[in-house]
């Protein structure tokens, strides 16, 4: 039997074919909303001022390059766990890992729920492209409900808590912690409530991705939902990425935390966190989590972080609030875009659509219509309302 020629076709990921083309297009008025990362005013990804201070300490202090361990550095778990979730009951629940990236702490969270081979995970659609890839490829079966619906905006709590009264106790259910990939739909106060005391009657497992903390109404705010959840649930683990709010993408850098009932159990979590983490990559790279420990541990680096995250965040929100104002104009039910949060939002747009706006407007986007905000100048929001909005 050969290797090779009986492996699976596997198709690149969508949105980085769709860079390619984006690259090799020579418009100059090109406008890219593909991709799901930070620009500023100029379309750059830059390096945040905190970040830059914490590499020059870093490159003055740092005296070994010595292996670390599969669990990552204790002191960023640390500072992480208090920036995150605060100084409530919840932080004295948790304990964590150091990961690369959130989408290893989604894999590490992934391998220790399918541990139980009758345990079921819950998605809601749509949701990021890479969780069905994740909890598919540890082996977990994978049940959806409709999250939300493009064409209305509307987010269909309904639908989300008939879902997990459905669930068994022990069923692990996904949720993401703010600013929702790829749909920017909100949860409300009063849904989190409703679906922490599901969660706590039932003996369901919430499983927070939390990629895009600060990107939403603030960092604090964005974990308001999160906590109420966690405050109510029996176990329950939470996988961070700091790639957006930290800026620091191809550093590979996030953590993955179990809350449990007692040290004991605690322990078993983080011991199979890095029993799994030792059987893969061994262990996290550094530097990316030695830079947020020194920004998050030192007061001046830390207020600068606090900063430079407020005026992003920002940004994305002027963005928001023009272009809900411009495509309303169009479909009234796009206003639903001003409350939405994050970097994304789903625009009820056909896979001809996107092919109409590349290729006769030079706006590039993935065929599902998610639109990155953050890839739009103030200047540029009429124009490509207008190239939308006639298409509605
Ligand atoms: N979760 C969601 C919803 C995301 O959108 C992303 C990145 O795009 C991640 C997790 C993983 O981020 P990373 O592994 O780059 O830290």
């Amino acid at each position: 039997q050969y290797l090779l020629a009986g492996l699976p076709d596997r198709k690149p990921d969508p949105l980085l074919a769709l860079l390619k083309k984006f690259a090799s297009n020579e418009r100059l008025d090109k406008i890219d909303l593909g991709v799901g990362v930070y620009r500023d005013g100029t379309g750059r990804t830059p390096v945040m001022a905190a970040v830059k201070s914490a590499e020059h300490h870093l490159w003055e202090t740092q005296d070994t390059k010595s292996y670390i361990g599969p669990e990552g550095d204790p002191s960023f778990v640390s500072l992480l766990t208090h920036e995150v979730f605060g100084e409530g009951t919840v932080t004295e629940k948790l304990a964590g890992v150091q990961t690369p990236g959130g989408t290893a702490a989604l894999r590490l969270s992934a391998e220790i729920l399918a541990h139980d081979k009758d345990r079921t995970i819950w998605i809601g659609t749509p949701t990021w492209a890479n969780h069905n890839a994740i909890f598919g490829t540890v082996g977990l079966s994978i049940k959806t409900y409709r999250f939300f619906d493009p064409r209305s905006q509307a987010v269909h709590v309904d639908e989300m808590l008939s879902a997990f009264e459905s669930a068994q106790s022990g069923d692990a259910i996904l949720l993401h912690a703010s600013c929702h990939n790829p749909t920017g739909a909100a949860i409300s106060k009063e849904a989190w409530s409703a679906i922490a005391e599901v969660v706590a009657r039932k003996g369901l497992i919430p499983l927070f991705d939390n990629a895009y903390q600060g990107l939403g109404r603030g960092f604090v705010q964005d974990a308001e939902g999160m906590l109420i959840v966690l405050n109510a649930a029996d176990e329950a683990i939470v996988a961070i990425s700091c790639s957006k709010s930290f800026s620091l993408y191809r550093e590979r850098t996030g953590a993955a935390f179990v809350l449990g009932n007692s040290a004991t159990d605690l322990n078993k979590g983080v011991a199979n966190f890095a029993y799994h983490a030792r059987a893969s990559y061994s262990m996290p790279p550094a530097h990316g989590a030695a830079i947020v420990a020194a920004v998050l541990g030192d007061p001046g680096r830390r207020k600068l972080w606090i900063d430079e995250l407020a005026s992003m965040r920002s940004r994305v929100s002027e963005i928001r609030t023009a272009l809900a104002d411009r495509l309303s104009i169009y479909a009234p039910r796009l206003s639903a875009v001003a409350g939405q949060e994050g970097m994304f939002s789903l625009l009820p747009v056909t896979p001809e659509n996107v092919t109409h706006l590349r290729e006769v407007h030079g706006i590039y986007m993935p065929d599902s219509g998610r639109v990155n905000l953050a890839g739009l100048r103030i200047e540029q929001v009429d124009l490509a309302s207008q190239a939308i909005g006639e298409l509605l």
